[in-house]
Parts: structure tokens; C-alpha cells; sequence
């Protein structure tokens, strides 16, 4: 050993041994790290390429030789991606169906169906600019003309979206609820207005048949509670029974309250008030058999609401001032059924 390495005893040759196994540790550390890198960079370069090469072929349809026959059947396939929700190959098969036909009066109906499903897939801008492509060629178009408003509401284009009204007015279709509705609209959204403006308002829109006493009892809710409870209509409880039910407790005016049977037998069915010795009635199904379960010791009843579409016949899990499916408004309808009673209540839809 000793003829091998001479220095051996040498302390300085141990330090430089342990100097040189440290930089063989650290550039082996390097390289393979590096090699693991690569590796990594190489899968996820291959898994986004598999991802586009998913999506690109959605129809391979750009290469195929246009035939005036093919517009009908593709135009129905088109509808029917749209319908089932595969946006982006609708989109494809009405892009192509556009690129290839000249005239305008053949590809409205499909400038019409590519605007809905930008508008349906959420592409708002886009959805937009298509329904202004029509427009500018045909003013008179209606269906063109609502969606457009639709588009401008969900921006919250709120002025945009009353101009829309105006040749539709000129075509003599009856807007006042629709335009009551994008009021109503601009003034919730209107961040200029102080809170009692609003109220003020508000209450104003109450007499005015054209606004929903939903909306506008919700938003005075939302507001101001007193304003809310003391312009609330028993006859149109039905349409707010879900907003009263989930109200917190800490939001029931009591002297309102048990100055009604009906809201009386509404908060005793929630359990926030403790029934004397008559028994309120409700004349809301729902109600008078939770109190009436109630009365027999059972006491894990609750509401469960969902909401129709009076419109298209869907139903919605959540409410909604215009259909998600069919784009009506004031076309809600409240539907309350008896489940079983979970832990977590209280949430309030204000
Ligand atoms: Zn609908």
C-alpha cells in the first residue's frame, strides 16, 4: 500500500481524498438528477401531446371535399353535439359548415346555432360577435336579437343589453318584462347607488307588475330586513317559501311573524319558534306536515327545494332569475318536498 500511495500517512492526502470522494458525490448527484429531469420534461411533453392529439381529431372533417348535400346532415349533428353538451364539436362542424357556404341567406340558421352554443359553452365575446355578424345583415332577426341581450346581460353590459330592445320593440314584440328584468339587473349591479337608494328603489318596483315580487323581496332582503319583512305579501308566500325557509334565525321579525298564521306555521315547522296551544295552519302541504309530524314527537323533517323551469320543463338544484337551459325569465317554479333531516342546516340563499 505503502509503495501505491507514498503519502498515505500524510494527513494532507486523507483531506484530498475526502475533498475529491465529495465532488464525485455532488457531480453524480448532478447528473443523475439531471438525467431525472429529462425524464420528466419527456413525459409531460408526450402526456400534453397525447392530450392535443385527444382533442385535435375531435372530427376530422377540415379536409373533407364540401358537398351542398352535406349541409342538412351536418347541421343536425351539429345541433345534436350542442345539445349533449360536446361544444367544441359542434363548433368544428358549424365552423366548416360556414368556411364552405357563400351565400348569407343559406348560413344564418348556422351563424345562429355557432352564436348559442358560444353562448351555451360560455365563450360570451365570441357568441357576441357572431350574433352581430347576423344583425348586420339582417336586423329584423328576433331569435338573433334575444340572444344578443342574453350575451350582454351575462356580461354585465346592462345598457347594451336594454339597446337590444329597441328594434325588438320596433318589431313589435311585447318587452316590458324583459325590460323590466335588465333593470332590475342594472340596479342590483350598480355599485354607485348608496344601500338606501337601492331600498328606496326597490320598494318603489314593488307595485309595478312588470317586476318579479321574487327578485325584488330577495334583494330587499339582502338589504334591509325591516323594508323586507314589512312588505311581505301572504299571497305570494309560494314563491318565496324557500327564501323565508332558509332565512337565519337571527333575521325572523317576530311581531310580522305572529301577526300570520301562515308565517306562524312556517317557522314552527323550522323549529325557530315554539308552537302554543292552537296549531297555525299554513295551507302549504309541506308545512302542516312537518307540524303535524312534529306534534307526534318526530322531529328530523326538512325541506328539500329544487326549481323548474316552467318554460323547457327542467329542473334545477339551485334558483335562478333566468333558466340556465333555455335562457326564459320569470319562468321559476318552486318545488318543496319532505326529506329527512341532516345535520348541517341554515345556509341562507341570500
Ligand atoms: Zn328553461
Amino acid at each position: 500500500m505503502d509503495n501505491i500511495l507514498p503519502a498515505y500517512n500524510d494527513p494532507l492526502f486523507s483531506i484530498l481524498v475526502i475533498i475529491i470522494l465529495v465532488l464525485i458525490v455532488a457531480i453524480s448527484s448532478f447528473v443523475v438528477g439531471n438525467i431525472k429531469e429529462k425524464n420528466k420534461h419527456k413525459t409531460l411533453n408526450s402526456f400534453l401531446e397525447s392530450f392535443n392529439k385527444q382533442q385535435k381529431p375531435l372530427l376530422e372533417i377540415e379536409e373533407m371535399p364540401f358537398e351542398p348535400t352535406l349541409i342538412k346532415p351536418l347541421s343536425l349533428l351539429a345541433q345534436a353535439f350542442s345539445k349533449q353538451g360536446e361544444y367544441q364539436k359542434s363548433i368544428n362542424l358549424n365552423l366548416y359548415l360556414i368556411e364552405n357556404i357563400d351565400s348569407f341567406f343559406d348560413k344564418e340558421k348556422i351563424l345562429e346555432q355557432l352564436g348559442t352554443t358560444y353562448l351555451k359553452a360560455g365563450f360570451l365575446k365570441r357568441a357576441e360577435s357572431i350574433f352581430l355578424q347576423i344583425l348586420h345583415k339582417h336586423p329584423r332577426n328576433i331569435e338573433t336579437l334575444y340572444n344578443l341581450g342574453v350575451v350582454y346581460e351575462l356580461l354585465h353590459e346592462h345598457d347594451k343589453a336594454l339597446n337590444t330592445l329597441i328594434p325588438l320593440n320596433i318589431l313589435e314584440e311585447d318587452t316590458k318584462s324583459l325590460e323590466a328584468h335588465i333593470k332590475l339587473n342594472k340596479l342590483l349591479y350598480n355599485r354607485k347607488l348608496s344601500k338606501e337608494e337601492k331600498v328606496k328603489e326597490l320598494e318603489a318596483l314593488l307595485s309595478n307588475k312588470h317586476y318579479t315580487y321574487r327578485r325584488v323581496i330577495q334583494a330587499l332582503f339582502r338589504l334591509d330586513l325591516e323594508v323586507a319583512w314589512n312588505n311581505i305579501k301572504l299571497n305570494k308566500i309560494d314563491s318565496i317559501l324557500d327564501i323565508l325557509w332558509f332565512l337565519p334565525s337571527s333575521n325572523l321579525n317576530l311581531d310580522i311573524i305572529s301577526s300570520s298564521e301562515t308565517l306562524l306555521a312556517i317557522y314552527i315547522a323550522k323549529g325557530y319558534i315554539q308552537p302554543k296551544d292552537v296549531i297555525p295552519k299554513s295551507n302549504i302541504f309541506a308545512i302542516d306536515t312537518i307540524i303535524n309530524v312534529k306534534q307526534t314527537g318526530i322531529d328530523n323533517v326538512d325541506l328539500l327545494f329544487n326549481y323548474g323551469c316552467k318554460k323547457c320543463k327542467q329542473h334545477f338544484p339551485i334558483d335562478f332569475t333566468r333558466c340556465p337551459k333555455c335562457y326564459a325569465i320569470d319562468s321559476i317554479q318552486i318545488k318543496e318536498s319532505l326529506v329527512e333531516k341532516k345535520k348541517q342546516t341554515g345556509y341562507s340563499l341570500l
